[in-house]
């Protein structure tokens, strides 16, 4: 189902485009219809799940074409954090138009947040705690509230919020439409739902794994050691059915091929150190799906006909510029036969830059919702310096160690058993001696 089936306003779905989200989520899906027909919600959402949008959308759809100057959006959100992250979220999605917000919470200055009420922005994201401070002054009024979102219900209520609630909410009209948005449903969020929605669609998105997300070009930031795993989850989440995948160098691609195979992903590689029959029957097991990843290093990937293939991931950021338009197309080749993906850690944000200076252009972010992107890394794919010569070290010296017993089978007249037979089998002499 693609965000155009929502009948979303048209600068919404730019602004969506702008944003690389392609498909909506699983929250998405189910929240944004009945937020659009004006109805209440009540939703199971975890944080990364694209709960945000899913509650934003269908307000700022709602207040797109009406006069300004009156606050009819109220979000509640537990903590300042998400406040600011929730107004990042309204600003970018309502980028295209006249909607405006603000956020209203502890610890800096009241006077910019009295501006918002004063001027009537149209959404406020506040705290509980903060916003009843407003309440005190004449000037705060929230009388214009048509949409109310309840954000991490089940937060606000562990940090002890429900009296703030339910004082906010005397402030604001009954008459409203109302998103309930909580991780968990315990007893007492159940009851304080009941009290505040009206025959609301109920969405249990709990148990649900992680979207399909798929994107024409986009930029996955993720620490250097996650890479491996993202890739991992992406496939298996099916956002990417099948992928070429750039790494830098011939050791990363062996490893991430080790690492797929160990997932139960068929991958095969292609690097210099691959014989031409190798890298034909890797090409050729990859065109004709046997499997579904293959890996290869830039030079080995040169011949490849990139253009006839559907996902590119970058797995690392390619140096050059000129790497990255050959791999994705200077134009829409995404457009035509696929995505093309770039994880990019911040030690390569630079290189990334050079690209977007290259492209003219700025590769949207994102984020894989439900993807732990503090995890501890399962496995390296890169072994350090000094591990990796203290291997080559040790390969050396049992080799010479080997080299060094078979010139000495050979013995100095190329005999071979002269040293090696007595200690194995004795012989008559031996035996004679015993
Ligand atoms: P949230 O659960 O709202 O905090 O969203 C988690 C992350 O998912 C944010 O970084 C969003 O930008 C991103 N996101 C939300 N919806 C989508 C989508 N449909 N496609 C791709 N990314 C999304």
């Amino acid at each position: 189902m693609p965000f155009s089936s929502f009948n979303l306003h048209p600068a919404l779905l730019k602004a969506v485009k702008e944003l690389g989200f392609v498909r909506p989520t699983p929250i998405q899906a189910d929240a944004i219809p009945p937020g659009m027909e004006g109805r209440d919600v009540l939703a199971c959402a975890q944080t990364g799940s694209g709960k945000t949008a899913a509650f934003l959308l269908p307000m700022i759809h709602g207040l797109i074409d009406r006069s300004r100057r009156t606050t009819r959006g109220l979000v509640l959100t537990p903590t300042r954090e998400l406040a600011a992250q929730i107004l990042e979220d309204l600003n970018a999605l309502a980028v295209h138009t006249p909607v405006t917000g603000a956020a209203v919470y502890g610890g800096v200055g009241m006077g910019p947040q009295e501006h918002a009420f004063r001027s009537g922005v149209d959404v406020i994201v506040a705290t509980p705690g903060r916003l009843l401070d407003h309440f005190r002054s004449a000037y705060a009024k929230l009388e214009g509230i048509e949409y109310l979102v309840l954000d991490e219900a089940d937060r606000m209520l562990d940090m002890g919020f429900l009296p703030d609630i339910r004082r906010v909410l005397r402030h604001i009209p009954t008459r409203r439409q109302t998103m309930f948005f909580s991780a968990t449903m315990p007893p007492l969020i159940g009851k304080l739902a009941a009290e505040m929605l009206k025959e609301p669609a109920l969405i249990n998105q709990q148990r649900r794994s992680a979207p399909a997300i798929g994107i024409t070009q986009a930029v996955y930031p993720v620490a250097q050691d996650l890479k491996g795993q993202l890739l991992v989850r992406l496939l298996e989440g099916e956002v990417l059915r099948e992928a070429l995948v750039f790494t830098r160098t011939k050791h990363r691609a062996n490893r991430l091929a080790d690492l797929l195979v160990r997932h139960q992903i068929n991958a095969a590689r292609i690097h210099g150190n691959r014989s031409q029959a190798q890298r034909t029957e890797a090409l050729a097991g990859f065109k004709a799906g046997k499997y579904r990843v293959l890996v290869a290093t830039d030079i080995a990937a040169r011949g490849i006909d990139v253009e006839a293939l559907s996902h590119v991931v970058n797995f690392d950021v390619p140096l050059v510029p000129e790497d990255y338009i050959h791999r994705v197309g200077r134009t829409g080749r995404a457009d035509l036969t696929g995505d093309a993906f770039t994880f990019v850690a911040p030690e390569e944000e630079g290189n990334l830059k050079a690209i977007e200076r290259a492209i003219s252009r700025a590769l949207p972010r994102v984020t894989l919702p439900d993807f732990d992107y503090r995890a501890r890394p399962q496995s390296k794919l890169e072994v350090p310096l000094a591990e990796r010569i203290a291997e080559i070290r040790a390969r050396k010296s049992q080799e010479r160690q080997r080299a060094k017993v078979k010139a000495a089978r050979r013995g100095p007249q190329g005999g071979g058993r002269a040293t090696a037979s007595p200690r194995r089998s004795p012989g008559p002499g031996g035996r004679r001696r015993s």
